[in-house]
């Protein structure tokens, strides 16, 4: 029974969702809100952090469960990694110590189709970075130019002296505005006219990306050192995370894909056949010979349709098809034929009545009772499984 719900709603799961869903959700996320592409949002991003942490962990999400923030708190396992740390060992990104020396990475999202993970695609993807300056070699300005700081002396911090009440004072140290902290500063004519002293300038960038068959949302690729660049440091990576569209036909399940397919009853019954587009392009027969029965929700696959197995891609999984059989509406025979049906179809049982029955009427079910039994069944089922709500019983 889940009590609480927070961690869920900040990720935009239901309490039910799969670890797999839960990784999907706080990647596309983090990487909406990550400081670096939206610095107004840090609160928003070290919450989305903190969910995921309790969540993607089986103990600590059993925990919250059962006894919601609180229990974390005093079970001691809220709070232990910052929000950046959680991101960088989700995305690869390498620890602290990696991060002292070399330059942050860059995670960017890449939207692909499910076509082009079927067929492979190569994309090319303009990036704005810093790269040292040209002009003066990411000095900053004419060598040898670079003077003492006046303003701070050299050491990089001012210090203010503040009273704060009788007989008490405060220091106050702040990085020195005049050099940015850096201690020595350029002459304005010395100064790198190109950079402004920045020793960095901004520059598109064109990556391209390979997209092989078979590749899956959520799948990282790294491009080595081509985040932004330092002096002094190892630039970071670029980190492309692929981020697949919802298909309007095909759902991937692994390397399998899947689809519905509506068909009528008497195809249901007498044998169809019906077309499947391919994500290549291609077009399939499938059919159901008379006397095959299908029935609404059964499943058939095609093997060998699926999606590409990655790095393999001559192999490839299963398209599963789940058959939705549409029955013929109300009165869509007039009555005097329904004999003429009934003869063919399988005899019905005759129910015996006797005295003490009570005949009551079959009514529709109206929309809000129906979503308020469904709410109320799915907190006391634990297993998952299809779940139609209220179906109203005929026999
Ligand atoms: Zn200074
Ligand atoms: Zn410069």
């Amino acid at each position: 029974m889940v009590h609480e719900t927070g961690f869920y709603d900040v990720l935009g799961v239901s309490p039910k969702a799969s670890a797999d869903e839960i990784k999907k959700s706080y990647r596309k996320l983090a990487l909406k809100y990550h400081p670096d592409k939206n610095p107004s949002e840090g609160e928003r991003f070290k919450h989305i952090s903190q969910a995921y942490e309790v969540l993607s962990d089986p103990k600590k999400r059993d925990l919250y469960d059962r006894g919601g923030e609180q229990a974390i708190k005093e079970g001691g396992m809220g709070g232990g990694t910052s929000p950046m740390d959680i991101f960088d060992m989700f995305f690869g990104g390498g620890g602290r110590m990696q991060r002292e020396r070399k330059g942050k990475n860059v995670v960017h999202q890449l939207s692909v189709t499910l076509e082009e993970l079927y067929l492979g695609s190569t994309r090319k993807l303009g990036l704005q970075k810093n790269v040292i300056c040209e002009k003066c070699d990411g000095y900053g300005g004419k060598k040898g130019t670079l003077e003492k700081c006046s303003n701070c002396k050299g050491r990089g911090v001012q210090i203010k002296v503040q009273q704060i009440g009788p007989g008490m004072i405060q220091q106050i140290q702040s990085m020195c505005s005049d050099c940015q902290g850096q201690g020595e500063k350029f002459n304005s004519k010395d100064r790198c006219k190109n950079c402004n002293g920045q020793k960095v300038e901004r520059k598109k960038k064109i990556l391209e990306v390979h997209i092989d068959k078979g590749m899956k949302d959520g799948q990282r690729m790294t491009f080595q050192g081509e985040g932004d660049q330092e002096p002094g440091l190892e630039p970071g990576d670029v980190i492309i995370v692929l981020d697949q569209k919802e298909h309007s036909v095909f759902q991937r399940q692994e390397e399998d894909l899947t689809m519905k397919m509506t068909i009528k009853l008497v195809e249901a019954l007498c044998g169809f056949k019906n077309t499947i587009q391919t994500l290549d392009n291609r077009t399939l027969v499938i059919s159901s010979e008379p006397g095959d029965v299908i029935k609404h929700n059964d499943i058939k696959c095609v093997p060998n349709e699926g999606m590409p197995i990655y790095k393999d891609p001559f192999e490839r999984g299963k398209l599963i098809i789940q058959f939705q059989v549409e029955f013929p509406e109300k009165d869509w025979l007039p009555k005097h034929l329904m004999f003429q049906l009934e003869r063919l179809l399988p005899p019905r049982e005759d129910v015996m009545l006797t005295d003490d029955v009570e005949e009551v009427d079959l009514c529709e079910v109206d929309e809000r009772t129906q979503q308020r039994n469904y709410s109320k069944e799915a907190f006391e089922e634990d297993e998952e499984g299809p779940r139609g709500g209220v179906q109203c019983q005929t026999q």
